[in-house]
């Protein structure tokens, strides 16, 4: 559907938890409210919804939705939905190696793997956790069944800045797209750690080696690659790079909140209007309809909400 400022609206982020089985440096897990988490059903009315007005792609993320028990049954119900083109799922992936045939036989179309080191120290430092090796093993055998697999990491100066040669290094080997990401000011560590955003202008002045390939995701990330380098690097710099003039997402909470943009407060509460389909459908389109023009990331931005709760 085309929003007050023209944008084509088809891309929805679900976020079916705010619990996390990480926990990490800048991004905390949360806890899921039983009387307004959303149900599979429930899930499935919004979505169907949003597929009637234009959205054809809808991404599972969190929190960690691999810690949804009924995981099985709202990726069930989403592919009941006609209309959907591309069903990705956003991962820590820890435990996917043990889950990721199941996932994509039940159609999940691909994933996106955070990963913000290749030093399993310092994956443990970062997210409290000492999961590495499954999420490296996830990432081998999405290659093997043939889904696409991209990585995500949020680069941050003092933090995980040192990791840069080793994901150079494992690009050249493996057919996968790291994405470099923007720290956002997003939650207390990204507001007071903004000094520690990595641009990518840095890391290309780095690697002189990397030559731009084009855009992807919709135009959010810009691709570069080497000769002979199997995999790519992208970045998605939401602050040093806006992309919100073309920017064509929705994000619906765990707890029944549309969400029209990251980085501006405003959000609609749909879960009133869940028995009411005509009321929901007005609701949903009101909300996508003022989507804003654009996040506040530039302008002493305060979140009213983590990023588990949003879900990226
Ligand atoms: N648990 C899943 C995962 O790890 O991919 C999905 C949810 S997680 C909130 C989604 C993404 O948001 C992760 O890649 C995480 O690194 C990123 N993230 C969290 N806080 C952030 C921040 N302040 N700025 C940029 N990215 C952030």
């Amino acid at each position: 559907m085309i929003d007050a400022l023209g944008r084509n609206i088809r891309y929805l982020r679900l976020s079916v938890t705010e619990r996390c089985n990480l926990n990490c440096l800048y991004c905390s897990p949360a806890k899921d409210d039983p009387a307004t988490l959303l149900k599979p059903d429930e899930i499935a009315k919004c979505v169907s919804i949003m597929v009637k007005l234009g959205v054809d792609k809808v991404r599972i993320t969190g929190g960690e939705p691999l810690v949804r028990r009924d995981l099985e049954e709202i990726i069930a119900k989403l592919t009941a939905i006609d209309g959907i083109d591309d069903l990705p799922m956003t991962t820590n992936a820890v435990g996917l190696d043990l889950r990721i045939h199941d996932l994509v036989k039940a159609g999940i179309s691909r994933f996106n793997i955070s990963l913000d080191t290749l030093d399993r120290q310092r994956y443990k430092e970062i997210t409290r956790v000492d999961g590495m090796d499954s999420v490296l093993r996830a990432v081998d055998l999405g290659l093997q069944l043939g889904v696409n697999v991209k990585l995500n990491a949020v680069l941050i100066r003092g933090v995980n800045d040192m990791d840069l040669p080793g994901f150079m290094e494992y690009v050249k080997e493996t057919p996968v797209q790291v994405r470099f990401i923007e720290l956002m000011p997003i939650g207390s560590y990204g507001e007071d750690n903004q000094d520690k955003v990595i641009h990518p202008e840095e890391v290309l002045a780095q690697f002189p080696e990397l030559k731009p390939i084009g855009r992807a995701s919709g135009g959010v990330a810009t691709v570069y690659k080497a000769d002979g380098m199997a995999g790519s690097i992208g970045f998605i710099s939401p602050l040093s790079h806006a992309f919100c003039h073309e920017c064509n997402r929705i994000r619906l909470t765990a707890d029944g909140r549309i969400r029209p943009c990251l980085g501006d407060n405003g959000e609609s509460d749909i879960r009133p209007y869940l028995n009411d389909e005509a009321a929901l459908h007005k609701a949903i389109y009101d909300a996508i309809y003022h989507k804003p023009t654009g996040h506040h990331f530039q302008d002493g931005f305060a979140s009213n909400r983590d990023m588990q709760h949003i879900g990226g």
